[in-house]
């Protein structure tokens, strides 16, 4: 049968997409082109924040209609699952099956089930889930490649629902998060990105490998070249793992850090575990560490109570980081949170005020940042064609950031040397001098 995943979220959800592909290939099921050719419609859904969810709901309406009319297989997988367990059968009862973030391993056993008529529930958080272990097989063109390291979070933010729906913190042993690497730069992958909601909280309850311990084995691979990882706490930022960054050639100058807000009292609201002075130390040691290291964040506005003195001081936080991008959002309850509860909710008018504000300013600081970029020279590993200009090619720096350039076709997954000449709002424009083919950039 031929199967349509949908997606919902973030990386590690892109990620489950590509374990429950491989799962589903591995039972003899194949990707359909599109909707009009599917047999399993999969919905793999985000309840992170209430417009992912409402635009979820909105999506499974259509696919009714669709399923009346061809009678697809259809599945709900990921965090809405796990947050509404058997109740989504009464929420939504033409759905065939649906699986938490845990059980996603099921997701073959469950169309299986579907085809006989048999509806599957798969919820729970499961210690040593196999979910977790699962090794996706190349289906993502190109060199870039994602490792799930751990699952599952114990920070409990009063905001968020992660560990409601993804369960508490689970680390893969080292020695087989290594072996799956190995096995990724066998098959050409250079760029490697580590996955987990916590990363620096890895094998923290003990095991084999430290997280810089991991990064420093992956280093030594031979053909990976870079490295990145999501998502990162501040407060488990450890100095071992500062110490990573400008030490490991393959270890990318970039990070990803939430702040979330800059006013003490709203991130102890929050429960965040750090001040922003806290916060700052780790910035300034991260900076000296590692010089011109790129730093992106994410902030919430409009969290319960947050006055304007609160707001300034993110707004200070901000300024004083010069961060090259901030995911930022108005606040939105989640079920189960404790932030749920909290009283003093913040207008919706005041809310989009300092939202617009806020993100007003970090456009004119990620300019800055970008046209700070003109007259250097960048790695670029090439993704492919520009979206914006087929005959284009387009790529990543180190930094994470996107450049265009003219180049040859055969530069394409290559890492090749660029010289920025002009920064925009979004991206970069480059001109590579070498020879038609690229040429080929390598830190070892
Ligand atoms: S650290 Fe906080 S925000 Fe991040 S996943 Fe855990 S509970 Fe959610």
């Amino acid at each position: 049968m031929r199967f349509l995943i949908e997606n919902f979220g973030c990386q590690m959800n892109d990620h489950d997409m590509e374990k429950m592909g491989s799962v589903l290939i591995d039972h003899g099921h194949s990707f359909a082109a599109g909707i009009d050719d599917a047999d399993i419609v999969i919905v793999n859904t985000c309840c992170i924040r209430e417009k992912a969810e409402q635009k979820f709901y909105s999506l499974m309406g259509r696919l009714q209609h669709v399923r009346r009319k061809t009678g697809l297989i259809l599945g709900v997988t990921g965090c809405i699952a796990e947050q509404e367990k058997e109740n989504i059968f009464e929420r939504l009862p033409f759905i065939d099956f649906s699986l938490g973030p845990s059980n996603i391993h099921k997701v073959a056993e469950a169309v299986d089930n579907a085809k006989g008529n048999l509806r599957t529930g798969g919820f729970g958080d499961n210690a040593c889930s196999p979910s977790l272990f699962i090794r996706p097989h190349n289906t993502r063109q190109g060199v870039k490649g994602f490792v799930t390291i751990m699952k599952g979070c114990n920070n409990f933010c009063s905001y968020c629902v992660v560990p409601y729906v993804r369960g508490r913190e689970e680390s893969r042993p080292g020695a087989d998060v290594l072996a799956e690497v190995r096995e990724m730069a066998g098959r050409g992958i250079v760029e490697v990105t580590l996955l987990g909601q916590n990363v620096n909280s890895y094998n923290n309850g003990g095991g084999d490998l430290s997280f810089p311990e991991l990064l420093k084995e992956i280093d030594a691979i031979p053909g990976i070249e870079r490295v990145r990882f999501v998502t990162s706490h501040p407060k488990d930022i450890s100095r071992e793992l500062i110490q990573c960054f400008g030490t490991l050639g393959t270890l990318c100058e970039s990070i990803h850090l939430p702040f979330q807000s800059g006013s003490d009292r709203i991130l102890k609201r929050m429960n965040r575990g750090y001040t922003a002075a806290g916060y700052l130390e780790k910035v300034d040691a991260l900076k000296e560490q590692c010089p011109g290291i790129s730093l992106t964040a994410d902030c919430i506005v409009g969290f319960p109570g947050e006055t304007d003195e609160d707001f300034e001081q993110t707004m200070l936080l901000m300024e004083r980081v010069q961060f090259d991008g901030i995911f930022s959002f108005i606040y939105s309850a989640r079920k189960f949170t404790a932030a749920a509860k909290l009283t003093g909710p913040v207008p919706p008018p005041v809310a989009h005020e300092r939202l617009a504000r806020f993100q007003g300013r970090q456009r004119e600081i990620t300019l800055g940042s970008n046209k700070n970029m003109e007259g250097k020279k960048v790695e670029v590993l090439v993704e492919g064609p520009s979206k914006n200009s087929p005959d284009e090619l387009s790529g990543r720096t180190r930094a994470g950031k996107i450049v265009n350039f003219k180049g040859d076709p055969d530069m394409v997954y290559k890492l090749v040397e660029v010289d920025i000449i002009k920064g925009y709002a979004n991206s970069l424009r480059g001109r590579c001098e070498s020879a038609p083919g690229g040429k080929q950039c390598s830190r070892r």
